[in-house]
């Protein structure tokens, strides 16, 4: 059973003279322990996805499921609660609070009465190699740092799923990598993983890929199974490797959104195609030019 799931989901943006399709009809399900990447280019609807799943924001319509809770059908205190019990954020600023230090910034707030499990954050916190800079406050941090308290603080209440925006964003591309790693190693351990980037090297080793485009889902790519278990080698140039296989998205009424790399290798002279299926296989192609 999914760990999270949409259905439909749609956000717009503005009035009735001038709407914004930010997600227009997405349909994503994750399953527990999967390490997903969220890709696309800017104003591809990435961001409001992941606001959408992390119930920071809530849909035009649709549905966002975590844990088998609708989120929709939650009161905005309840959602609050559930948001910071359930979902862990890693915030592409990182939003640590400046005048606390880094293991207040770490612990999760008491809610409910529920205490913090304090030998799992010592792990995390171990993990992350942050053991050292407890006391420290954030603004004394390099940004690597800071982004490995701010995945600490994401993961020190147990979610069910952790959702990065765009966590190697700001950081150069060594740290990047450790970062990557560091997630690597949390989802081994099982942890569900979901990440926005626009990094091609590094949504080159993540296990399945989402391609997002005009607010809707256009491919999926998983990582070739000669690839899953070589990740953490850096031997492989995994800017250049051919490492996924692309799968195109058909939506219920029998919608295809065509790779762009594809579609433009077309070459389609306008928007007409001939599709025949061939031994198992659809082939499509172009009018011929006289038509
Ligand atoms: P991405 O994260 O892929 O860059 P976004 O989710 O930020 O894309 O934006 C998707 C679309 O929605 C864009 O056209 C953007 O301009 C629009 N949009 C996002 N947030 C708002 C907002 N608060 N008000 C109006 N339009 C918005």
């Amino acid at each position: 059973m999914s760990i999270l799931s949409t259905k439909q989901l749609t956000k717009q943006y503005g009035d009735k003279q001038n709407i914004v399709k930010a997600l227009d009809g997405v349909n994503i399900s994750i399953e527990p322990g999967e390490f997903v990447a969220i890709i696309g280019t800017s104003g591809s609807g990435k961001s409001t996805l992941l606001n959408m799943l992390g119930g920071l924001d809530r849909p035009t319509s649709g549905t966002v499921k975590v844990d088998n809770y609708e989120l929709g059908k939650l009161k905005d205190e309840d959602l609050t609660v559930f948001r910071r019990q359930r979902i862990g954020f890693i915030f592409q600023n990182y939003n640590l609070v400046p005048i606390l230090n880094v293991y207040e910034n770490v612990m999760p707030i008491q809610l409910d009465g529920k205490k913090p499990d304090q030998k799992f954050i010592q792990e995390i916190v171990t993990l992350l190699g942050l053991e050292k800079k407890l006391l420290h406050m954030p603004n004394t941090l390099s940004g690597g740092q800071q982004q490995r308290v701010a995945i600490a603080r994401a993961l020190a209440s147990k979610p069910a799923i952790i959702l990065a925006d765009e966590p190697t964003g700001s950081v150069d591309p060594r740290t990047a990598n450790y970062i990557f790693d560091v997630f690597t190693e949390l989802n081994r351990q099982g942890q569900t993983i979901l990440i926005v980037t626009h990094d091609v090297a590094l949504s080159k080793k993540v296990k399945r890929v989402v391609a997002i485009r005009d607010g809707k889902i256009s491919s999926e790519r998983i990582l070739k199974e000669k690839y899953a278990d070589r990740i953490k080698e850096a031997a492989i140039d995994w800017r250049n490797e051919d490492t996924q296989e692309e799968y195109a998205i058909v939506d219920k009424a029998g919608r295809v959104q065509i790779p762009r790399d594809i579609l433009s290798s077309m070459n389609l002279q306008d928007n007409k195609v001939k599709l025949e299926l061939s031994e198992g296989k659809v082939i499509s192609s172009g009018p011929p030019a006289e038509l």
